[in-house]
């Protein structure tokens, strides 16, 4: 099976429909795999939900998603989120709003653990370190785990889970690699913000069969989603960080 590994989309419709380009181009995909997060900062919330839907997926909540339909406190939010949060929850449909609401905080997909944040705290947790990542073991029992919530690419592998030792490696763009042996945690970056100083959309494509993944970056129409951003009357911090992937 070839999945689509999407984390961050971030209610940016041109990154998501470049990464479902870009997949067509690179031999297609059977499901997507979708790591939370689908709405909050960008200009196309609804957009963002259909185009998920009209694929076969599998998608846990992220903190945006809980916020845009008021299941989690946004008091924890900058201004800048909490704002595009607010204006968020404002253009959902009923539709939405009611698969954002049933989104579960965490999925298995074979030998793969679906979490937003982590495997211990799946709304709020970022795993930006080794240690962090080794921590995270004991709180699922697959030998994979795909996050997403910090938008940036990662790689943890966990070489001795005895002593819980993880190490951060480089998730390399374009080369495919065969999954470890022991026991990882993934982060494919952002669809729709990276943060990275890399502007273009991060994802990542699993092939169970060859036991292999791989990440691709593709760029996409930043100044469209911007001119939308700014009609829309989002935070101009939101709209400006697309220029940097920052
Ligand atoms: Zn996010």
């Amino acid at each position: 099976m070839r999945y689509a590994i999407l984390a961050d989309i971030h209610s940016n419709l041109e990154a998501f429909q470049a990464v479902i380009e870009d997949l067509s181009r690179r031999g297609g995909y059977q499901k997507i795999l979708c790591l939370g997060d689908i709405v909050g900062y960008g200009p196309d919330p609804h957009a963002c939900i259909e185009l998920l839907k009209s694929n076969e997926h599998l998608c846990v909540a992220g903190n945006h998603d809980l916020a845009a339909v008021g299941a989690i406190d946004t008091r924890s939010f900058n201004p800048v989120a909490e704002e595009a949060a607010r204006w968020t929850s404002q253009h959902l449909s009923e539709a939405d709003r009611l698969y954002l609401g049933q989104l579960p905080l965490r999925a298995a997909e074979g030998r793969f653990t679906l979490v937003h944040g982590s495997p211990r705290e799946p709304v709020w947790e970022y795993i930006t370190s080794a240690q962090t990542a080794a921590e995270s073991l004991a709180h699922f029992d697959t030998p994979y785990c795909l996050v997403g919530h910090t938008h940036v690419s990662a790689i943890f592998r966990c070489v001795d889970e005895k002593h819980s030792k993880c190490f951060l490696e480089d998730f390399p763009i374009d080369e495919g690699f065969e999954l470890p042996h022991d026991r990882t945690i993934m982060n494919p970056g952002s669809v729709g913000q990276p943060r990275d100083w890399d502007p273009t959309a991060s994802y990542a494509i699993l092939d169970t069969e060859e036991h292999t993944i791989v990440r691709h970056r593709t760029p996409y129409d930043v100044a469209h989603t911007q001119e939308k951003m700014r009609r829309a009357g989002l935070p101009g911090h939101l709209i400006v960080r697309l220029n940097y992937g920052r």
